[in-house]
């Protein structure tokens, strides 16, 4: 039998009502679409949206390989991730052209669209649209299920004209549920959303690295008690290894278990890049239990790995620096290229920025103290060498 046949007689129609009061009907996405012979990936409420997703989702962010993503689907993976500026459209692109002829209402797909840094642009709004249109476009796609304010501050939570765009795009059935994707000062973005009621889903950085867990977990658990929809990335801290010479591996299963060990989490979005990685999630996913060797790499005491990827975004650095470079998101760039392995991510990073290749030239000492004790000067020093690189020899 198919995978596609195994979809099409197995979905168990269920009604949800959307947060504007739009009926939909939506498949009972996950377990039943999962090959009966394998272990299920359990499945969670998406917070209030009526959709039920497997807690293992795709961030598909780096993948290129239309086969894995059908491996995904065939594994039982139902809610794929993405954005319009991954691999410069072109993994929208990919998504668009696998999921055309597999039907619409078995598999969910949440985009991503930034405003930029200044949100009183005269073009702020207009550039936002257009941007959600040529992903729509790129999907090949009526309309999109989740999308999201990517990398927004809280601000944007109550922004009225943002709101209004997106309330008029959910209007056109362009979109059914909308959120904001939030990697620093996520629990006052969090808040922030919750206090504007008007957002269905988060998608906020999750990992037991994070130093500030202890307004995060509360921030997470009233966006679970209040309806919010919760989606996490960044679970592994770094990716495949946790420094730059790839000598100490991560131990992805053992993050991902820490973060489902979380039942506010809904669904984490591991970027997974090849098949065997796709199987240890899987694997995770349907073995929840931790084994004694992924305790002891979470134990902040006896872990011998040092983390020498995840920056904390705390931006604590940025007032320490005479320049103000953000150093956050220059962190962020390194992690991409040394711990995912993506330099090609790692540049679209610094080119966002709009800072000069070689950005510390001239800085005689560095003055930054990093909170989690990184040697700032030299991983900017190392990062910025990728903005003189010709894109054509990373893409
Ligand atoms: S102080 Fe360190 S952890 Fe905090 S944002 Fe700066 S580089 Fe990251
Ligand atoms: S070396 Fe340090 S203080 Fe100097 S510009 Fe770079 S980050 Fe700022």
């Amino acid at each position: 039998m198919s995978t596609n046949s195994i979809n099409r007689r197995n979905f168990l129609k269920i009604s949800a009502t959307a947060g504007t009061g739009l009926a939909v009907s939506l498949p009972a996405l996950a377990a039943d679409a999962t090959p009966s012979a394998a272990p299920r990936i359990p499945v969670r409420p998406l917070g209030k949206t009526g959709l039920s997703l497997p807690i293992l989702s795709m961030g598909v962010m780096r993948a290129d390989n239309p086969n894995l993503l059908k491996a995904a689907f065939d594994a039982g993976v139902r809610h794929f991730d993405t954005a319009n500026g991954y691999q410069n459209g072109q993994n929208e692109t990919m998504l668009g052209n696998f999921f055309k002829d597999i039907p619409r209402d078995s598999f969910v797909i949440g985009t991503k669209v930034s405003l930029g840094r200044d949100l009183t642009s005269s073009s702020l709004i207009s550039s936002f649209l257009s941007g959600f249109e040529t992903s729509l476009k790129r999907l090949q796609m009526d309309y999109v299920d989740i999308f999201y304010v990517h990398g927004a501050p809280a601000a944007v939570a109550s922004h009225p004209e943002v709101l209004t765009a997106l309330t008029n795009l959910k209007k056109a059935g362009k979109i059914k549920w909308i959120g904001i994707s939030t990697h620093s000062q996520e629990p006052a973005v969090i808040n922030a959303m919750l206090d504007a009621k008007a957002w269905d889903v988060v998608l906020t950085s999750f990992n037991y690295k994070q130093t500030y867990l202890a307004d995060l977990i509360p921030a997470l658990e009233r966006a679970h008690r209040e309806g919010l929809g919760i989606v996490a990335m960044k679970a592994t801290a770094g990716g495949e290894y946790l420094d730059r010479e790839r000598t100490k591996p991560n131990n992805v299963k053992a993050c991902l278990k820490w973060v489902w060990e979380h039942p506010f989490i809904h669904t984490a979005i591991p970027g997974f890049l090849n098949f065997e990685q796709l199987k240890s999630c899987v694997d995770a996913a349907t073995h929840l239990e931790m084994d004694a060797t992924e305790k002891q790499f979470l134990n902040p005491v006896a872990s011998l790995v040092p983390n020498e990827m995840f920056c904390q975004q705390c931006g604590k650095c940025i007032e320490q620096c005479p320049r103000h470079l953000p150093i956050p998101d220059m962190m962020r760039a390194y992690m991409y290229t040394y711990g995912y392995r993506l330099p090609s991510m790692g540049q679209e990073t610094l080119a966002a920025l709009n800072v000069p290749a070689n950005a510390c030239s001239g800085c005689e000492s560095c003055t930054v103290q990093c909170t989690t004790g990184f040697n700032v000067a030299y991983k900017m020093q190392d990062i910025s060498r990728l903005s003189n690189i010709p894109r054509e020899f990373l893409a």
